[in-house]
């Protein structure tokens, strides 16, 4: 045998015509179009979008679409594959605590800030050209960088927080002093931030803070302490939690400070760097230890609601987080759509087993519920800006945790499922899929742990009655559907809002102890309701629009799993009978029509 033979063995050319899957025609999630290849989203976003806003936000979907799915990608993996280095002391031995970041980190960094990922709204040039991005669109557009690189939206989601601080928190001087430089959509004027709460003492007790904040003679506030970890730790501001009254334990006696790492006379302010943390994943971004000595600080609004700010902060940022964990998803099955569309087994394309199509469609399944109740929840935001009422409020702050809660937990599911279905070439970091599962075990973790999340959700239910404003809008919504296909989604998704009412109202009369052990439960619960609800409201857009039913049948997919209330006994005797067969009907080109829909439901026994 000659080597070209050899090699031609070596890849063993698949036979692409045999899947019917529409991702067949790309060799990876790499070297595509984000945007194009998610009908998904584009359908998902025309429901969630004004139609003036829909119809320009296509061009810069594409644009980024295509940059994330190329060059961002390319360079993430080079990246990963570097670390940014500490450079502590100059060569005189003076500490200047730097960050060395790989130039490709810096150039996607700049790239996805100077789009607008943060400041889109702020910048007169875009909002010219284009106009106002509301939240669903920002959520969409973070989404696709997501797909890229997760770590990317590490800065992001601290600006966004940063941005809800200046606007709500700060005073007017400080504000216009440092807002616009946050939002700027120039790298020359602009300005980065980390957002520090987590000491040795604990990330979640945030009580525990130990840094203390003392105002000098002159009124200036100076910082002394330690902070265990902080991402994107090269930047120009911190933002930070530090105690202002010592006499004061807990959470109550904590002030919110901003800390430049310049003064306002050019000198350098006294943050060091002590080092940086070696990380499991999210190579990218540097985290590292920060040393606050006697550094210059500005209170943010009033002493000693320094945590209620960050409540309010995190809300937001959490929100931020889950768009991100929701990309790996995302990235995690368009790596398993394509390798397993092309892949060569035992005579066929993988995708053609049984068990293989299960699989690959409950994996679409639940990103679709996910990224159904991030819109939801995107819109939620929208609302609350737009008209300041507080029960949008409400079900914005309620639903920020579940979202961080779910994505974060299923996200990592995602990209191990990811590799399993490649199988040993998901193994290899060349595959790229090893770096996913390497990010996304952050996402349970930081930005409130998955526990945390489900327990915020449980105090919003207790003391603000924070679901409430969320299943009436449910029902309410239910109450609007005017399709068939869509109806019967609504009849289930009220079937869920029943079932959550009654959980949260049965154990609201339990003792602390059992409502703490069931929050995550109760997250699940709240989750899968305000999912499948959303998901019917798309599903009545997408059917009336053109007769799209594709996201009906995988409504009725989610409604059936969620639902069905199978044992293990009675699935492995009789559950889920035909959905395999919806695989070339979900994962296909074709649009799914009214017959395909009544052909599926039939398949499905419904
Ligand atoms: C790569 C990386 C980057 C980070 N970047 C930042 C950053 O930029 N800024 C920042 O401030 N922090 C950052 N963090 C810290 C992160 O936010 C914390 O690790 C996180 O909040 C959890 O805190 P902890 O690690 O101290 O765990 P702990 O708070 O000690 O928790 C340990 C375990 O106990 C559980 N737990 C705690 N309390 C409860 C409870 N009441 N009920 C049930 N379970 C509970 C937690 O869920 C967790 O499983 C980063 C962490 C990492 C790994």
């Amino acid at each position: 045998m000659n080597v070209s033979a050899l090699q031609a063995d070596a890849s063993l050319e698949l036979d692409v015509a045999a899947s019917p899957s529409r991702y067949r025609h790309h060799e990876s999630g790499r070297n595509v179009n984000y945007y194009d290849t998610d009908d998904n989203l584009r359908r998902t976003l025309e429901a969630y979008l004004p139609e003036p806003v829909a119809r320009w936000a296509d061009e810069p979907l594409r644009e980024l679409g295509a940059r994330a799915g190329t060059e961002l990608a390319r360079r993430a993996d080079v990246y990963d594959a570097a670390g940014p280095a500490l450079v502590r002391y100059d060569k005189l031995g003076r500490d200047v605590s730097q960050v060395a970041c790989h130039p490709d980190w810096l150039a996607s960094l700049n790239e996805v800030l100077d789009f607008g990922l943060v400041g889109w709204n702020h910048d007169p040039a875009r909002l010219a050209r284009y106009g106002r991005a509301p939240y669903p669109l920002l959520a969409a557009f973070q989404y696709l960088v997501a797909q890229a690189d997760m770590a990317l939206c590490c800065p992001l989601v601290i600006a966004h927080g940063a941005v809800v601080v200046l606007e709500r928190f700060a005073g007017p001087d400080l504000r216009d002093e440092l807002l616009p430089a946050v939002v700027a959509a120039s790298k020359a004027q602009r300005m980065q931030v980390a957002q520090v709460t987590t000491e040795i003492t604990g990330g979640s007790d945030v009580g525990a803070t130990r840094t203390v904040a003392r105002a000098d003679t002159a009124g200036r506030w100076r910082l002394t302490g330690e902070k265990w970890f902080a991402s994107n730790i090269g930047a120009d501001l911190i933002v930070t939690l530090a105690r202002v009254d010592e006499g004061t334990p807990g959470t109550k006696g904590l002030g919110m400070f901003v800390v430049p790492r310049v003064r306002r006379d050019g000198s350098p302010n006294t943050v060091s760097i002590r080092r940086l943390k070696d990380k499991m994943g999210i190579i990218g971004v540097p985290t590292g230890e920060l040393l606050f000595h006697g550094a210059e600080a500005t209170l943010i609004g009033d002493p000693g609601q320094g945590f209620s700010y960050m409540g309010e902060m995190l809300n937001h940022t959490r929100f931020w987080n889950a768009v991100a964990a929701a990309g790996i998803m995302r990235r995690s099955l368009l790596e398993a759509a394509t390798y397993t569309a092309r892949r060569a087994s035992f005579g066929t394309t993988v995708d053609h087993f049984p068990m293989m199509r299960e699989r690959l469609i409950w994996l679409d399944a639940d990103l679709t519920a996910t990224l159904s109740l991030l819109m939801h929840t995107a819109a939620a935001l929208e609302e609350a800006e737009a008209d300041g009422a507080g029960d949008d409020r409400l079900r914005f702050r309620t639903l920020a945790p579940v979202v961080k809660y779910r994505s974060g937990e299923q996200n990592v599911d995602f990209a191990r499922a990811a590799i399993e279905l490649i199988g040993g070439n998901g193994y290899v970091a060349t595959f790229g899929t090893p770096r996913l599962l390497r990010d996304a075990q952050i996402n349970p973790i930081w930005e409130g742990t998955s526990n945390i999340c489900a327990l915020d959700l449980w105090r919003a239910i207790t003391r603000q009655r924070g679901h409430e404003p969320v299943f009436d809008r449910c029902e309410q919504m239910v109450a609007a559907l005017a399709t068939r296909p869509a109806r019967r989604v609504g009849e289930a998704a009220l079937h869920a809002v029943r079932d959550a009412r009654e959980v949260i109202a049965a154990l609201a009369r339990a003792s602390r102890t059992r409502q703490e052990q069931q929050a995550r439960r109760v997250a699940d619960l709240v989750g899968d309701a305000v999912a499948l609800t959303a998901m019917a409201a798309e599903a009545d857009a997408d059917v009336s629009r053109d007769s799209d039913h594709r996201k009906a049948v995988v409504a009725e997919l989610f409604a059936l799993r969620m639902n069905g209330g199978h044992t293990r006994r009675s699935a492995a005797l009789d559950g889920f009978d035909g959905v395999p067969g919806l695989y070339p009907m979900l994962f296909g080109d074709a649009p799914l029509d009214a017959v395909g829909y009544r052909r599926a439901l039939t398949a499905l026994g419904r």
